[in-house]
């Protein structure tokens, strides 16, 4: 026998079996396609800041690890995003990587990790991949927060943390300030809000985040236009923020993210002019949406929107059909009930919101 044909055993009786049946995380290819199913920014950054970009990442020497003082990054993020100046900041490979290390650092294992559901995704795999116990607690029909839901969950289940992401994807939903405060009091541990959407709103908690003894704000610069960075940060109380470095890998945050970064972070006018485009065209593309045939459009305070066919052809068809005309959205059919025949569309250029209408028009009317 070749040794290649044991893999398959050694593999069941090494690999986890939550493991081995999982699929890893979809990412759909794209060339050539209308690309509106992971909320990326459609804009390039202009040519000058271009240059900025490369001439920090020519100068920067790849043969040292980085830095251990990140403290000018630190107060160019602080800057940049309004971070409270006596928060401490935790920098991620991404806030996906944030939220392992905030789970790692706190749940032993079968302990809760809560959020309102369907939320990101990621909250549920991170929670699970690291041995914690994911508990999702349903939104109303309409896709809004059940705070009495939330509460009864939080006192049955003691989470070590709660994961709210406001504006919530793939919702878009914005969760009530009051309803917040209330899940803030009655956490038992930490309430992790991930604003990865802020930029495409004015709600924020960042102002209030030292206000409570239990809160941390988690951010990303994915959405505003940087997604092929990988960079997230994580705001809050510096003692919170020293128990969470404990458990990040050596050197996440690497010299050329840095060095673009820190060179993108001096233009940050360009990306938040890109955001309020964004933002403005959201409504408009909303409105247009709701006019079609069997379409419901929920409210949004995202950079995108979640969509429900009820026409003639299901969210399934609707998203095949879209696909066939090279339009990639993504599909919520199946991976929830209360998500039946919803598909997220991203906001767009847009020449490419105005093709997703034509193409939806004419798929709407076959
Ligand atoms: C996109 C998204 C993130 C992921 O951010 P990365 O920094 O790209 O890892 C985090 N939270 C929510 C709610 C998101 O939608």
């Amino acid at each position: 026998m070749s040794p290649a044909a044991g893999v398959a055993g050694r593999i069941a009786g090494t690999v986890r079996a939550d493991i081995r049946e999982l699929a890893a995380y979809p990412v759909a290819h794209a060339e050539g396609c209308i690309k509106l199913d992971a909320m990326e920014c459609p804009y390039e950054l202009p040519p000058q800041v271009r240059d900025d970009i490369a001439r920090a990442v020519r100068d920067t020497p790849l043969n040292r690890y980085p830095a251990a003082d990140l403290s000018a990054l630190r107060q160019a993020v602080k800057t940049a995003f309004g971070v409270p100046e006596a928060a401490g900041l935790l920098f991620g490979n991404g806030s996906d990587e944030l939220i392992h290390l905030i789970v790692q650092a706190c749940c032993n294992p079968g302990e809760a990790v809560l959020s309102p559901w369907p939320s990101f995704v990621y909250f549920d795999m991170a929670a699970r991949f690291d041995h914690a116990r994911f508990v999702g607690v349903p939104l109303t029909a309409d896709l809004e927060l059940d705070l009495p839901a939330m509460l009864v969950a939080i006192e049955a289940h003691q989470p070590k943390v709660v994961f709210l992401a406001v504006p919530n994807n793939p919702t878009g939903g914005l969760w009530p300030d009051d309803a917040i405060a209330a899940i803030i009091a009655a956490a038992p541990g930490l309430v992790v809000l991930d604003e990865a959407y802020q930029p495409f709103t004015d709600a924020t908690w960042m102002p209030r985040v030292l206000d409570a003894p239990n809160v941390l704000v988690m951010r990303t610069v994915s959405k505003i236009g940087l997604a092929g960075l990988r960079f997230g940060y994580l705001a809050g109380h510096p003692d919170w923020i020293a128990e969470l470095d404990k458990v990040r890998p050596p050197y996440n945050l690497d010299v050329l993210t840095q060095a673009a970064l820190t060179a993108v972070l001096r233009h940050k006018p360009v990306l938040d002019e890109q955001a309020a485009r964004l933002r403005a065209d959201r409504e408009p593309l909303a409105a247009a949406l709701a006019a079609l045939p069997g379409v419901r459009v929920f409210p949004s305070a995202g950079n995108f929107l979640l969509v429900r066919f009820s026409g003639k052809l299901d969210g399934n068809a609707v998203h095949q059909a879209l696909k066939t005309r090279k339009i990639l959205i993504r599909n919520f059919s199946n991976a929830h009930p209360l998500l039946a025949d919803c598909l997220r569309i991203s906001v767009g250029a847009p020449a490419e919101n105005a093709a997703l209408l034509c193409a939806l028009q004419e798929i709407l009317s076959a």
